[in-house]
């Protein structure tokens, strides 16, 4: 038996570090935690090299006192827990008294800090678990925290390290992930040099949302705040057409730390389900707060995923939350015009015109300066009076604009357009304006001028309809008829034969591969039902096992099939009716697979096109 040793505790420190310390962004993250703890209000984060040679993190909280600085890097040592009752919040939080000795036993780490009560700050280096220097410092109150190269006493682990570029992106991501849940910090990062974000810290989520993702996202985000099962959850969600093509742009907080859990994504999505296109995901950042006590969380501090005792619950509460949300705020994709600044028709002040006739005054000016072609063309016009000036340069001609005396009659008088402006305001029904490429219906109503896609609209109010279970009833075909599928899709209809007999088919087994049909939802007469029972049978085959999907499935195929085509004629009367329904309800937004219904064109907008409203 080989002899036990206890293992020297550089080597202990080195084996605990790789919890904590994996990568440049790990570090990043219990430097930013440790900020925010010690009460800061501004933190700066500057790297180089992706993190690997270079991470220094400045702010101004509480700072440590000197004489705390040494224990600071100790193995356990922390002064957030002192005593049992505090062990929750290790689970929780993550306090663990381990960053910092782990992140010194295996970098370079220089440490400025200085408490407000002290006169004297402390400078502190450490390298590998050895300390190189302690000593007092001038300094300004809070600490920075500097950290070179990582895993410098490590090389195997060095090696895991991916290129500069993904170990700075992560890091990045990292600081956008808490930048976002603690609007009330602000935080600077400074990538190779550059800056690269910077957060204002007024408390307000939209602004920080603001800086980490950008002005066209932010412009697009719904409030929500809900409560259910004791679950709070408050935050920002996109609008369904600003869906994203990837998750990237989901932030989940569970009482203020960034967690993934599959459960609030999927409860996020099912909300946005038949409203976001296809193939998009919703963005989102949603700050979840849990009473530890009720509900229980398992999370390991150096991971983000979370599970929960009672996943139900939290769907429970992300679910409504969310669909309430939608259903207030999301409004119809509004077009908007690029404004083109250069408007001949716009009338100019006094000024203005002025300012416009300078350039030509002045040619005037010069070619009238020159002596010998004087020529005193005294001439008016009705715009324009040339008239002498200044005694000393008897020769010298200006051109002034001449005033006008009374205001020109404008085409509307500003009586007129208050005149029209409450006509239309009064006129909130639907009227029929025409339709563009037997596509799409244009109507006016109130204020706004609609584009509907008929087809899109048609389709969701079907599906709508067969969802409430206003079903168009069934009928009997006077030829039954029969359909030969392949043979999944034979054994799929089959399997679900109970489902579609009762949404109002009739269909049975015909034997060899082939189906019959003798009844249909009286919507889908005249339709080809090879081409429908074909979809339908791919569609049920090819979905999850739950029967509401499978439901879900079968009234998207059944709505678009019964849906009117674009490019087909619809008579004028069903152009508005169609327009009508889909202005009345709101829950005709989008089409089943998520295209927008409809885009609304404000009255204003168009006026300010047309420049009748500056
Ligand atoms: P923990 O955060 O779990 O307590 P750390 O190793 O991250 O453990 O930090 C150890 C201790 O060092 C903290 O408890 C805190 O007292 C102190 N500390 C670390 N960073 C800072 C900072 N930026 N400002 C003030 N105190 C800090
Ligand atoms: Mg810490």
């Amino acid at each position: 038996m080989p002899k036990i040793n206890v293992l020297p505790k550089e080597i202990s420190e080195l084996i605990a570090a790789g919890e904590v310390v994996e990568r440049p962004a790990s570090v990043i993250k219990e430097l930013i935690e440790n900020s925010i703890d010690a009460g800061s209000k501004n933190i700066e984060i500057e790297i180089r090299n992706g993190g690997i040679t270079y991470m220094r993190v400045t702010d101004d909280g509480c700072g440590i006192a000197n004489a705390d600085v040494p224990l600071a890097f100790l193995r356990h040592a922390t002064s957030k827990i002192s005593k049992q009752d505090d062990l929750d919040a290790i689970a929780t939080l993550g306090f663990r008294g381990e960053a910092l000795a782990a992140v010194s036993s295996v970098a370079k780490v220089e440490l400025f800090t200085k408490t407000r009560e002290e006169a004297f700050g402390t400078h502190y280096v450490i390298e590998g678990s050895c300390e190189v220097l302690f000593d007092e410092q001038g300094c300004n109150d809070g600490t920075t925290i500097v950290i070179r190269d990582l895993f410098f006493n490590t090389p195997a682990r060095m090696k895991f390290l991916k290129k500069d570029t993904q170990e700075g992106n992560q890091v990045a991501a990292i600081i956008d992930r808490i930048a976002i849940s603690h609007p009330e910090i602000s935080f600077k990062f400074i990538r190779d040099r550059k800056n690269v974000l910077t957060t204002s810290g007024d408390g307000n989520l939209k602004n920080a949302v603001y800086s980490v993702m950008g002005r066209e996202f932010s412009n697009s985000l719904i409030p929500l705040s809900y409560e259910n099962n004791g679950i709070k959850v408050e935050g920002l969600i996109c609008k369904p057409v600003n869906c994203k093509p990837s998750r990237n742009y989901q932030f989940t907080y569970l009482n203020g730390r960034y967690v993934r859990s599959g459960t609030v994504m999927a409860a996020v999505e099912q909300a946005y389900k038949n409203s976001a296109m296809v193939g998009k995901f919703p963005a989102f950042v949603l700050n979840i707060t849990i009473p530890f006590e009720t509900v229980d969380v398992n999370v390991h501090p150096a991971k983000t995923e979370v599970r929960f005792s009672d996943e139900r619950k939290v769907f429970e509460a992300v679910y409504p939350a969310v669909k309430n949300a939608l259903s207030v705020g999301d409004s119809r994709p509004e077009i908007k015009i690029k404004h083109n600044d250069f408007n001949p028709y716009k009338r100019m002040t006094i000024e203005e015109y002025r300012q416009a006739i300078l350039p030509v005054t002045q040619k005037i000016d010069s070619v009238l300066d020159e002596p010998k072609k004087v020529q005193t063309p005294i001439k008016e016009d009705n715009d324009i009076v040339i008239a002498r000036q200044d005694p000393p340069h008897e020769d010298k001609v200006i051109i002034v604009p001449k005033l006008p005396t009374t205001e020109p009659t404008p085409v509307f008088t500003v009586e007129q357009e208050k005149q029209e402006k409450i006509i239309a305001e009064i006129e909130e029904e639907v009227i029929l304006v025409g339709e563009a490429f037997k596509t799409y219906i244009v109507v006016q109503k109130g204020n706004s001028i609609f584009l509907i896609d008929k087809h899109a609209a048609h389709e969701r109010i079907i599906y709508n309809d067969l969802k409430k279970n206003l079903k168009s009833g069934i009928q009997q075909l006077l030829v039954p008829e029969t359909v030969t599928l392949t043979k999944d899709e034979y054994t799929s209809i089959l399997l679900n034969a109970d489902l579609l007999n009762e949404n109002d088919f009739e269909v049975e087994d015909f034997g060899n591969g082939t189906i019959i049909i003798r009844a249909v939802p009286s919507c889908l007469v005249g339709c080809d039902l090879a081409s429908l029972m074909s979809e339908i049978a791919s569609k049920l085959s090819s979905g999850s096992a739950l029967q509401i999907d499978k439901l879900d499935n079968l009234y998207h195929t059944v709505a678009c099939k019964s849906a009117i085509k674009a490019g087909y004629l619809t008579s004028d009367l069903e152009k508005l009716n169609l327009a009508k329904k889909v202005l009345a309800d709101k829950d005709v937004m989008y089409c089943p697979h998520g295209r927008p219904v409809a885009f609304e064109i404000k009255r204003s907008e168009l006026e300010r096109q047309f420049g009748r409203l500056q």
